[in-house]
């Protein structure tokens, strides 16, 4: 008797267990892998890039294709990736274009997309004919249409405290108003770029 109820009870846990927001470890070892490659590229550029302490997929991810956080503790940086840059129909360059754009903010004074940032990205699309701006859209990065929802970033906030970057593609209450709303990160204010 009880064993039966086990038998039945015990797929739906599994079912349950292996649902959507689970991300497959391989690609989050794809992310590594291919973050150590972005960083030798920046090192052979002459770039010296922060301390990365995680690369992962956010599959809540929709609106950017990654962003880097900083901790404004330690000063190490962790970046996340919006989960079509993995699909096997993108380049690998794709990838690698937003990795290194992330990388880029990992840089002295890398905060938003103003001097520091310009200047690692300059160097890197002079060295590599990289393009690195920030607002690539999903043509841009030949991701197909159907596995994306990022439209270009027309709006980009710097939290001043820990250099927390929000991008935003439309209006919003948030876009009109910042300074009615504090870092989640912190607890900071917004600037906008
Ligand atoms: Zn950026
Ligand atoms: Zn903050």
């Amino acid at each position: 008797m009880t064993i039966a109820i086990i038998q039945t009870i015990l797929p739906i846990f599994l079912e349950e267990e292996t649902q959507e927001t689970e991300v497959p470890a391989i690609l989050n070892e794809k992310l590594k892998r291919s973050l150590h490659e972005c960083e030798m590229i920046c090192r052979h550029a002459g770039i010296k890039t922060g301390e990365i302490t995680d690369i992962r997929v956010n599959p809540l991810l929709r609106s950017a294709w990654g962003r880097c956080i900083t901790d404004r503790i330690n000063g190490t940086h962790k970046i996340e990736i919006n989960e079509a840059l993995l699909d096997d129909s993108v380049p690998d360059l794709s990838l690698k274009r937003t990795i290194i754009h992330e990388l880029c903010h990992t840089v002295k004074d890398g905060h938003g997309h103003r001097k520091g940032w310009r200047e690692a990205a300059d160097r890197l699309e002079a060295v590599y004919g990289l393009q690195l701006s920030p607002a690539n859209s999903a043509e841009d990065l030949l991701v197909p249409s159907s596995l994306s929802q990022v439209p270009s970033v027309r709006y980009v906030f710097r939290c001043s405290d820990c250099g927390l970057i929000i991008e935003r593609y439309r209006r919003s209450k948030f876009v009109d108003s910042p300074e009615r709303y504090r870092c989640g990160n912190c607890g900071g204010t917004f600037e906008q770029l």
